[in-house]
């Protein structure tokens, strides 16, 4: 484990951590001893060698998998330990140790998602309506692990061709699959604004950010992805290109995984470079360039990376400057990316979201920056789910009034 056993030696064991786990919202399993201190208690036990602790143990390596890396507890720990990074190396050394999980499909599945994905999204809508049956739900269960419940997004690739009379500097879109693959219609129209606004958007070959592999354990391959997708960025930024995001999980990877992974001064310049388009439209909108509008009442959730990205009140912000109303919600919907899709792991994020979708009951819009949060909550609430960003697009407008 390197210097993440150096990380779980710092713990003070003040407990701050377990009150925003939300591991602590399940109810069979809350105890002290079952949500984030725990695990870095149980992590100092082992590398102290103490007497019946073993790192193949099954109740270490469960409560360890039970973390789905969220990153809440990052914002409390005084001492600024990683600890969902502690538990991908501990997953990552258990695998070493012969610990079998995941099987190889779905190894396979969230190491090359965007090598298929191509594949699937031309062959729309025939993919589209045969992700709905019941043989491609238990197939996908069967084979990859995707419990039969579990929602699937729809195939909506990204079609952008960027206007080669825009300024040449402008921005470098990484996606992340969603981005590529389910949202291309939301991401295309934030990009055809910004060409109107003069801003050119190029989306270059690029590989997914790789999250799911760092959560797995797999951080061999999650590097191989960050090497790909720091190398293809660096050259845009070498041009002068600022690189922009539109999923938190983008973000966070380029802006904390990738240079804590790679310790390169690319990846460090990289994330540098790094912008959300939440953080565009707020210096757009602050510069005068583009104007804000909207009406009526919203519920805003602040998904788990959301709050690890800081930009939940940039969020909030921009709403109340176009003239929503809305109610903030803070609680975890459970999904936690990919993770809450597993078969082991639906019933327990469906009990961890239960809080969230109690306060969402009613709501016909619901906003959040996060693409699973709103694929998972589609499940669980009547809501429409959108983007922030493609709420406040639908009403904005330049500054002469063009709109996209
Ligand atoms: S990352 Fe989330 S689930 Fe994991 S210990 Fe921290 S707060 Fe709990
Ligand atoms: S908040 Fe940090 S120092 Fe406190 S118990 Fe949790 S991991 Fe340990």
């Amino acid at each position: 484990m390197g210097d993440f056993a150096l990380e779980a030696e710092r713990c003070i064991r003040c407990g701050f951590c377990n009150a925003v786990c939300p591991t602590s919202n399940i109810t069979q399993a809350f105890a002290p001893s079952k949500t984030s201190r725990g695990r870095l208690v149980m992590v100092q036990s082992i590398l102290a060698g103490e007497a019946g602790f073993s790192p193949l143990s099954k109740g270490f390596l469960d409560l360890v998998e039970l973390c789905f890396g969220c990153r809440r507890c990052l914002a409390v720990c005084p001492a600024g330990i990683l600890i969902p990074q502690t538990m991908w190396r501990v997953r990552s050394a258990a695998r070493k140790m012969g610990h079998p999980r995941p099987s190889w499909a779905l190894r396979l599945f969230i190491s090359e998602y965007d090598r298929m994905a191509p594949l699937a999204s031309r062959l729309r809508p025939f993919s589209n309506r045969f992700i709905r049956t019941t043989i491609a739900r238990q197939l996908a269960q069967w084979l990859v692990g995707l419990d039969k419940r579990a929602p699937l997004p729809d195939f909506r690739p990204l079609r952008h061709r960027p206007n080669r009379a825009q300024d040449e500097e402008g921005f470098v879109y990484f996606a992340d699959v969603f981005g590529l693959f389910h949202e291309g219609d939301m991401v295309a129209r934030l990009l055809r604004f910004l060409e109107m606004l003069g801003l050119r958007v190029v989306v270059p070959k690029q590989r997914q950010a790789g999250i799911p592999l760092l959560e797995a354990g797999l951080i061999d391959e999650a590097k191989r992805l960050a090497r790909s997708n720091v190398e293809t960025l660096y050259r845009h930024v070498e041009k002068g290109r600022k690189i922009l995001t539109t999923s938190p999980s983008a973000y966070l990877s380029l802006r904390e995984d990738y240079p804590r992974l790679l310790r390169t001064e690319e990846a460090r310049v990289v994330a540098k470079n790094t912008v959300d388009a939440i953080q565009l439209l707020k210096q757009l909108h602050r510069e005068g360039r583009i104007v804000l509008e909207g009406a009526g009442h919203v519920a805003y959730h602040s998904s788990c990376f959301t709050q690890a990205t800081g930009m939940s009140g940039e969020i909030q912000g921009l709403l109340k400057t176009a003239g929503y109303e809305f109610s903030t919600h803070l609680a975890c919907c459970g999904a936690a990316g990919m993770w809450g899709l597993l078969r082991e792991n639906y019933d327990t994020a469906r009990e961890v979201g239960q809080k969230l979708f109690g306060e969402l009951e009613g709501a016909d819009i619901v906003v959040s920056q996060s693409e699973t949060c709103r694929l998972w909550m589609t499940s669980f609430i009547g809501a429409r789910l959108m983007h922030p960003m493609e709420l406040l697009l639908e009403n904005a407008k330049s500054r002469t009034g063009a709109s996209p």
